[in-house]
């Protein structure tokens, strides 16, 4: 492993997930994905650290994240980028997220509520893109919004069951995907529901 994905890896046990919950936090140590209200949910541990493993962060990475939800993928990625560019939807989701990021410390994130399904252009390029919620298709306006020589995660597909991808954009624009493996994520509202 490389010192970057052994370091994420301590983070990451470390890394309280009650703390990003107000409800059935018994429920916190089980790998699955919770219920946070509002019909989301934390995602599932293991998968939240296979991710923020295949994206590759840099310490100068810009970031930006679709879907912040409780801020428990927000807090990973910002621990190990720069900056931090994070949208969600639900107001209430959105103001308990940045609440808590902020009790803990980070300097970096910039929240957005909004819908982020065609992405946040005004900061764009970003150099990684991760999408927590499931698209039908990969929005264009996300792979525009790719840095050359960026990376995306995103879970594309129906309800029940998408593909996680990681598309890789190379310094001529050229777009690679690579199918990760199976995944169940609530839906991307918006554009490309
Ligand atoms: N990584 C988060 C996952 C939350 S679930 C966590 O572990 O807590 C996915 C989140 O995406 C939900 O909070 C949902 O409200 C949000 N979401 C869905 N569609 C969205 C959209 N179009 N724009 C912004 N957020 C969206």
């Amino acid at each position: 492993m490389t010192n970057q994905n052994e370091d994420i890896l301590t983070y990451f046990q470390k890394l309280d997930r009650s703390f990003f919950m107000d409800e059935l936090k018994e429920f916190a140590y089980m790998d699955e994905a919770i219920p946070i209200g509002h019909e989301q949910t934390i995602s599932q541990p293991s998968l939240v650290l296979e991710m923020t493993l295949a994206l590759d962060l840099q310490p100068g990475s810009k970031v930006l994240e679709i879907g912040t939800g409780s801020g428990y993928q927000t807090a990973l990625l910002a621990a190990f980028s720069d900056s931090v560019y994070t949208i969600e939807r639900i107001a209430a989701l959105h103001e308990r997220a940045k609440e808590r990021l902020e009790k803990a410390g980070f300097s970096n994130i910039h929240f957005k509520l909004d819908d982020g399904s065609t992405g946040w252009e005004e900061n764009a390029p970003y150099d990684r893109i991760m999408v927590t919620a499931a698209a039908a298709q990969v929005p264009t306006e996300l792979i525009d919004q790719l840095a050359p020589g960026g990376k995306m995660i995103i879970p594309v597909g129906p309800p029940l069951l998408q593909e996680l991808l990681l598309l890789e954009k190379d310094e001529d624009g050229k777009i690679d995907t690579t199918v990760l493996e199976e995944v169940r994520f609530v839906p991307l509202r918006g554009k490309y529901e």
